[in-house]
């Protein structure tokens, strides 16, 4: 069968593997959809690409092979699947930071999402990793529940009130996300940050307040004038972009959030004002992946239609195209969300 890797730095093929067989325990899923992430980006075109890096974690599908012990679920069954879950009884787990458990980063899909079909491992089968699809929620729509938990274990982590601002740095797919979640908070103002023209105007379809080029020297005072001169209550920087991190610690009100949500380039350094963010009393929180509950409210709003994930997919490519997607996700000026679908057997 066929699946997606890093051949090099930049370079990704489409390598003819061995179809993975189901353990007593274990399911192997037919992938569907899977969106192209910000993360795998970062594993082909960042600084630390290495061939082993697995492509593809937001993956829905129909099941093709089920371990004889496994009784919740069987053939043909449309599921989302989770790839990372954790073990919900160590030290972290237990502290509510599921993501940072040592099972969380074992777990994985085998060979990755963007392939034929993936193995599901026993741990992902047992443990709450695999939410069957009701027919009104296509494989497109599934694909985004991973993304859109991510999103949401983000403003669980924010305290805020109805009829507050935000900003969000950043005005690509989970920025867009970042922006339908403030409307169903009752966020008041939605401030959106970028330095692609296509991208900031897509945010002005969704409906905001203002959309500012990154670089205008007249950002601040935008953000200012919008908000009674405070600042705005929350900013969250849905970029790696160091410079949108600076940004946030001038546009954030004193005793506001910024929320870390971007993906930074490994060992990447800043030099902030860290006076500013103490006499301004700036709550900086990183937000990484999601877990159960996420995923579980993620589904929620997607299956009440009460988020419209498939106004965020603006382009497709069969598996055989990998390359291609990942290579449009990372030039693409005109790109939102980029989905990688597959429907047969290839070989
Ligand atoms: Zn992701
Ligand atoms: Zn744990």
């Amino acid at each position: 069968m066929k699946a997606a890797y890093v051949k090099s730095p930049s370079n990704v093929e489409i390598k003819n593997v061995e179809r993975p067989h189901a353990g007593d325990n274990d399911l192997v899923v037919a992938m569907r959809a899977c969106g192209v992430c910000g993360s795998d980006l970062e594993k082909i075109y960042g600084q630390y690409s290495q061939p082993s890096m697995r492509l593809g974690h937001e993956p829905s599908g129909i099941i093709a092979e089920a371990g004889s012990n496994v009784k919740e679920f069987k053939k043909g069954d449309r599921v989302f699947v989770h790839h990372h879950v954790p073990c919900y009884s160590c030290y972290f787990c237990l502290h509510g930071n599921e993501t940072m458990c040592q099972k969380y980063s074992e777990t994985n899909l085998s060979p990755c999402g963007l392939a034929e079909e993936f193995l599901v491992p026993d741990w992902n089968v047992a443990h709450g990793g695999i939410i069957k699809l009701p027919d009104h929620i296509s494989f497109d729509e599934a694909s985004m529940i991973e993304p859109l938990a991510c999103c949401i274990r983000a403003w669980n982590k924010v305290k805020f009130r109805q009829g507050d601002s935000v900003a969000i740095l950043g005005a690509g797919p989970t920025g867009m996300m970042h922006v339908m979640l403030s409307k169903i908070f009752g966020m008041k103002d939605i401030f959106c940050f970028d330095i692609n023209d296509f991208r900031l105007g897509f945010a002005k379809q969704i409906g905001i307040t203002s959309a500012i080029h990154s670089s205008d020297p007249q950002a601040y005072q935008k953000v200012l004038s919008g908000t009674q001169d405070r600042g705005v209550d929350v900013v969250i920087v849905a970029t790696g972009s160091l410079n949108a991190i600076s940004q946030s610690i001038d546009i954030v009100r004193k005793g506001g959030t910024v929320i870390l949500f971007g993906v930074p380039t490994k060992d990447a350094k800043i030099s902030i004002d860290i006076s500013k963010v103490y006499s301004k009393e700036i709550t900086i929180t990183p937000s990484y992946a999601a877990s159960e509950p996420d995923t579980n409210a993620a589904f929620k709003l997607i299956e009440e239609k009460k988020i419209n994930v498939n106004r965020l997919i603006t382009h497709r490519f069969n598996l055989l195209e990998s390359a291609k997607a990942l290579e449009y996700a990372h030039q693409g000026n005109d790109s939102m969300k980029v989905v990688v679908t597959n429907s047969e057997r290839l070989n």
